[in-house]
């Protein structure tokens, strides 16, 4: 999955120092980034790059997270810096980019820089927020609200019915690859109540024996997923919710296709039950 970066192991701390020489630079523009792109590969550019393209770049950089010993920087307010050799692309790029370690870094910049961007004046009196100098935090000297990076919990449902998964397809996205149910986690509601009422809301469905697989960070919604398996309980006929799904049906274990995209959890979840590991 795109978190698995080993042997590079992601710190994210928060330790507000300047950046050096050789830290690099996660610049963005609305849905774009700051980035040279060459056979797939990604390089990020490095403050050294940059430094010339503006005065006092080093100090308009906010901290986000270091990889191995390697720091990364926000910087705010470059959007292009022409004849470096970086150019501007749509941080979809990180869906396929290589090494991984990086384009998990830049997703998880980008999750980063999009919660920065929202929290920029106070929700509750309207005073432009503070960065915190000891954590990950915004604060309003104001009024006092204390904001932290924003995670939604969400679900994915592998539901099985003896050699079965119910796999389906999102209505209205660009994304047409076979998924899994999934939604977010309401107020009020255990992670397991989420289970059962998204896949009573998307195809009608009850079920039973729910059981936990794995969690990931999906950066592009600033959600934390979790993953779960469970078993039909009773009828099989799907009622579609067509604001969400386009169709969802049952398939044996050997008819799943083979997806070759590895980054997914969903992905994971659908190939760990084809190859009867679930
Ligand atoms: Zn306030």
């Amino acid at each position: 999955m795109i978190q698995d970066i080993a042997p590079y192991v992601l710190d994210n701390q928060y330790t507000p120092d300047l950046p050096n020489k050789d830290s690099f630079l996660l610049c963005f523009h609305g849905n774009e980034v700051l980035i040279n792109i060459s056979d797939d590969q990604i390089v990020f550019p490095r403050l050294k790059d940059l430094e010339s393209m503006e005065e006092n770049l080093q100090e308009g950089c906010t901290y986000l997270f270091s990889i191995n010993s390697q720091s990364f920087y926000l910087a705010n307010n470059i959007a292009n810096s022409p004849g470096t050799g970086f150019t501007m692309a749509n941080v979809e790029i990180f869906r396929t980019a290589q090494p991984q370690y990086l384009a998990f870094a830049g997703i998880t910049a980008f999750q980063i820089f999009s919660w920065y961007q929202t929290r920029r004046f106070c929700g509750r009196c309207g005073k432009p927020m503070k960065h915190h100098d000891k954590e990950r935090m915004m604060f309003c000297s104001e009024c006092g609200l204390q904001e932290y990076p924003k995670l939604s919990p969400a679900v994915i449902v592998g539901i099985v019915d003896g050699n079965k998964l119910l796999m389906s397809r999102y209505s209205g996205r660009n994304y047409k690859k076979y998924a899994l149910i999934a939604g977010f986690a309401e107020v009020g509601e255990t992670i397991e109540e989420t289970v059962k009422r998204e896949v009573m809301e998307e195809v009608g469905l009850k079920v039973k024996n729910i059981r936990y697989y794995k969690s990931q960070p999906w950066a592009f919604s600033s959600t934390l997923l979790f993953g779960f398996y469970a078993d039909l309980d009773g009828a099989k006929d799907i009622t579609l919710d067509r604001n969400e799904l386009e169709f969802a049906e049952w398939f044996n274990r050997e008819d799943i296709p083979v997806c070759d995209t590895a980054i997914s959890l969903t992905n994971e979840m659908i190939m760990r039950f084809r190859e009867n590991k679930e």
